[in-house]
């Protein structure tokens, strides 16, 4: 049971079939994106069915691609909390503050998401073997996902990723490969791997299902709200798909009429060392350039040059949102703020976005009173570099000592 129709061009509109593995559009090389029938989907269920179905992003199976049940890999990705943060946002002045904590996902990130569906296509399609280049989390889920379901897993990615990604990798038995370079170079050497090996690369918007694992972000955000979508959604975007997915969510959404027209101004954040999205957005350009020697600590976020950009702009200038950068001073003192506030240890990524709503409010691009609400992508906990230890070790047994560093 699927309603997936068929595949269409995000660029040119080409229509592709959806019962076999596709890749780019053949026709000018433009990301595919899922198309359903959405008037039978709107008629199969209703909101009132969400109620009992499981806590995971299988709950929206009616907008997911896979036909066959026997085809779904998952690990219990989705439904994350939506936590209202009233502590950190009187800090940075949002009275109506919202984490959604991507983090509680396995393997940690949001890229799961993708993950779970992406390789649930795979199984179906048949495929047996996948190659893909990552800044580090997203290999480390594919990876995950691919082994539950028994696919091969090759992986490329920047020597200098977080070491538990490609830990992480190791650990779920993929054939890793780093490369000195960017997440860009590990592209190229497993795009030609795959072509010569045959295996199916599985990169960011050149495969199609990715995106629909992603868009659950967004399904799971008017369902929390009760249908009621946000002021403000605050995104830390390095290729776009979470953001893009989002944007398909809504638009399905209205199309079976479970939401109104309304949509949130969509804030794409990046990094001041990796910020293409930015630079094209302040200039006026509807698409990005390769950004040269891009550099921070929020590596989900160190895309030089994304697939989907176009999209991310579009979407971004549509909803009267906007495109920000921040530093890596400031997601570093975004992330002890949240920790300190709300117990929450953020991921860089996450934290970026935090440190965008907090320069936004300061220029009051965003008003006090706004709904807000940031995505923290992944958990802290798989970047333990990110937080400095440099304590003294106590005799135990002069208490007093202890006492004395107190005061
Ligand atoms: C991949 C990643 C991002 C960027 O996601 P896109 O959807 O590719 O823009 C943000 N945060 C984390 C933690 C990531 O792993
Ligand atoms: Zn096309």
């Amino acid at each position: 049971m699927s309603f997936l129709s068929h595949l269409e061009c995000a660029r040119c509109g080409e229509v592709h079939a959806a019962d076999r593995v596709q890749g780019l559009c053949t026709k000018c090389g433009g990301p595919l994106l899922a198309r359903y029938d959405l008037e039978a989907l709107g008629k199969s269920v209703k909101k009132s069915d969400l109620a009992g179905r499981p806590t995971n992003l299988w709950r929206y199976r009616e907008f997911l691609p896979v036909t066959n049940d026997e085809n779904v890999i998952t690990l219990g990705e989705g439904m994350t909390p939506l936590l209202p943060a009233r502590r950190l946002g009187r800090e940075i002045g949002c009275d109506d503050l919202y984490i959604k904590d991507e983090g509680l996902n396995p393997t940690g990130s949001f890229k799961a998401r993708g993950a779970a569906v992406g390789i649930s296509m795979c199984k179906e399609l048949g495929i047996k073997a996948i190659a893909m280049p990552t800044a580090g989390n997203a290999g480390g889920a594919w990876a995950s996902y691919a082994r539950r379901a028994g696919i091969e897993a090759h992986i490329a990615m920047p020597k200098d990723a977080p070491t538990m990604a490609m830990k992480e990798c190791l650990a779920t038995g993929a054939h890793v490969y780093l490369v000195d370079g960017l997440i860009s170079d590990a592209g190229r050497l497993i795009g030609a791997a795959a072509k010569h090996f045959g295996w199916f690369d599985a990169a960011t918007l050149k495969e199609p299902y990715r995106i629909e694992g992603k868009k659950t972000m967004g399904l799971e955000l008017a369902e929390q709200f009760d249908w009621e979508l946000p002021d403000v959604v605050v995104y830390p975007t390095g290729g776009g798909v979470g953001l893009i997915g989002m944007m398909k969510a809504f638009a399905e959404l209205e199309a079976i009429g479970w939401i109104g027209a309304k949509r949130p101004r969509m804030v794409s954040v990046q990094a001041a060392g990796c910020a293409p999205i930015v630079r094209a957005f302040e200039a006026g350009k509807d698409e990005s350039e390769f950004f040269q020697n891009a550099e921070t600590i929020a590596g989900g976020l160190r895309v030089p040059k994304a697939l989907g950009d176009f999209l991310v702009l579009r979407y971004v200038r549509e909803t009267n949102g906007a495109a920000v950068s921040v530093t890596d001073d400031e997601i570093r003192a975004a992330l002890r703020l949240t920790g300190a506030t709300e117990g929450m240890f953020v991921s860089p990524e996450g934290a970026a976005a935090i440190a965008a709503v907090a320069k936004m409010r300061r220029q009051g691009t965003i008003a006090a009173g706004e709904r807000v609400v940031i995505y923290n992508t992944g958990t802290g906990l798989k970047y333990p570099e990110t937080v400095d230890v440099d304590l003294p070790v106590y005799p135990v047994d002069d208490p007093e000592i202890l006492v004395r560093s107190q005061s």
